[in-house]
């Protein structure tokens, strides 16, 4: 394939492309959905360069399929998550964790910002060259929608090319949802989680709208470059779906580095000025008024389906505009597949990458694998220290009818565990919820330094009945964060 007919990404440093000369380029555009300059047949079809859709690129060529996927844009080669969201916020997180008293917040921010410039820059080329360097897969830039039945238009400037495939895989992810609140329009000081990303110079003053984890992540890491930071949240308290002793260890913990949480609270409008924006929000049923050099509105995602055509490949959407999926990620349309956010699962890359493993099976295995085989998928909220969490709350827990016990401890009193206490920082909790009459756990919600790996080793322990007694029993390496278990797990009432 690339011998006779290719177009690609041409990457840039400067995150330009172009389209190479073809023979059949040139003939004029008469009816965009009806005619194209270029065809193309494959095997396999990826729209959108997400986390399960690049995967099973890869796999497909290197079983020696024709492989063709689509991107928007030159500066999302790899998908969001390296761009956008994972990778750029860590960094950006992890380097605010580390600031000193002493660092200046605009040149430390700005060395920060570089930093994951860089970085991000090389994963991008990495992702590329994984691809380009597969001799069956055709790069294709452009905005891909729907023509008929795995028919595909790309458009990519004045140019366009059809794609029909024997499957297709829709990977277009997730945008910031808009809101409906007067003014929220992004632009000028008023940011999505993308752009503020990109603000420049360090905003003095930050109004965070939407408790969320992306707006608590934002929350954590602007007051660690020295922004003053108010998070509105219209819930009567903190992460509502959190048992109230957990939620309440991380509104202490965001307090602590200088956070104000305002709960209760409903925006109703945004106004953005000359150099600062203002916000009104109602609490308590009276009227407030704050103002701040930037906002982030951060109120939850949309399915990416706009323009895509869905209707005319038989592609069902739910309600909220998602695609429409069994357990083995099948769409309404016969060899369509959904896999990562567009698919309307939990909002993770290694979600994403899981659906791919359910596809792969049903394109090349026996087929036997599906989103059903998921138990216990784990979730960290990156805050320092991070909240990790998988399983059921205590809540849930005793609402299902459970013989609950549970083990819960404040880091800082834990003595088996200084990990912690060396790192610098033995703020957060260790809460356990197991069956009493099994000692199964049910869940877990750790927030401390390395949660983010130890919630790992608990839901391998959940998916592969491992119970709570030997978890308590086991050995860990010391000092650990992971010793914590030791200990907590002696203490279920
Ligand atoms: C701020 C933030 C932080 C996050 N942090 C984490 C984290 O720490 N860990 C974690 O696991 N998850 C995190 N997530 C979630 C994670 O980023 C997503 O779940 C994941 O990236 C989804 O990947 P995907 O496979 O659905 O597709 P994506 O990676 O979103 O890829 C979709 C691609 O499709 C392209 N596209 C869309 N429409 C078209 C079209 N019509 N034609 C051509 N191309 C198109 C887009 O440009 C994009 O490149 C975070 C999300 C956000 C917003």
């Amino acid at each position: 394939m690339r011998a006779s007919f290719r177009l690609d990404l041409r990457f840039a440093a400067d995150g330009s492309h172009e389209w190479p000369d073809c023979p059949s380029k040139g003939s004029e555009m008469t009816d965009r959905l009806g005619k194209a300059d270029h065809e193309e047949h494959v095997d396999l079809l990826v729209i959108g360069w997400g986390k399960g859709g690049k995967t099973l690129a890869g796999t497909a060529a290197r079983l020696g399929q024709r492989v063709a996927l689509i991107e928007q844009s030159a500066d999302m080669i790899g998908g969001s998550c390296i761009n956008v969201a994972c990778v750029p916020t860590k960094i950006l997180i992890h380097d605010a964790a580390v600031r000193r008293e002493s660092d200046d917040p605009d040149d430390y921010f700005a060395a920060a910002v570089a930093r994951r410039d860089t970085l991000t820059a090389a994963m991008r080329q990495k992702n590329f060259s994984l691809l380009d360097q597969l001799d069956s897969v055709l790069l294709v830039s452009g905005r891909a929608e729907f023509t008929g039945e795995r028919e595909v238009l790309v458009t990519g400037g004045d140019d366009t090319l059809r794609i029909t495939a024997d499957t297709v895989i829709i990977n277009t992810g997730s945008v910031p949802a808009v809101p409906s609140i007067n003014g929220a329009q992004i632009g000028g000081s008023i940011h999505n989680s993308e752009t503020l990303q990109h603000v420049s110079p360090l905003p003095r003053s930050l109004v965070v709208v939407g408790g969320g984890y992306v707006g608590l992540e934002f929350a954590g890491m602007f007051a660690h470059y020295d922004s003053a930071v108010t998070v509105l949240d219209r819930g009567e308290r903190l992460l509502g779906h959190e048992d109230a002793d957990v939620a309440e260890t991380v509104a202490e913990v965001l307090r602590g580095d200088g956070v104000t949480i305002i709960s209760g609270a409903t925006v109703t409008s945004v106004v953005d000025g000359d150099d600062r924006a203002s916000i009104t929000y109602l609490a308590a049923g009276e009227e407030h008024q704050i103002d701040a050099d930037a906002v982030l509105v951060a109120l939850g995602r949309s399915a990416a389906t706009e323009g895509l055509g869905l209707e005319r490949a038989g592609v069902t959407t739910d309600d909220r505009g998602y695609v429409v999926v069994d357990e083995y990620l099948r769409t309404s349309a016969p060899g369509v597949f959904a896999v990562g956010d567009v698919n309307g699962g939990p909002q993770f890359t290694y979600v994403s990458l899981d659906d791919n493993r359910t596809i792969a099976d049903q394109l090349f295995g026996d087929g036997q694998r599906s989103t059903d085989d998921r138990v216990a998928v784990p979730y960290t909220m990156f805050l320092t220290p991070p909240l990790s969490r998988v399983g059921l709350t205590e809540d849930q827990a005793r609402s299902e009818g459970y013989d609950v016990q549970v083990g819960v401890k404040k880091m800082a009193d834990i003595a088996a565990a200084p990990r912690a206490k060396i790192e610098g920082d033995p703020r957060g909790i260790v809460k356990f919820v197991v069956d009493g009459a099994t000692d199964q756990v049910l869940g877990a919600a750790l927030m401390h330094v390395h949660s983010q790996e130890v919630i790992n080793l608990v839901a391998l322990a959940i998916r592969h009945k491992i119970t709570a007694t030997a978890l308590r029993d086991s050995i860990y390496t010391h000092p650990s964060s992971t010793e914590a278990l030791n200990e907590v797990l002696a203490a279920l009432s």
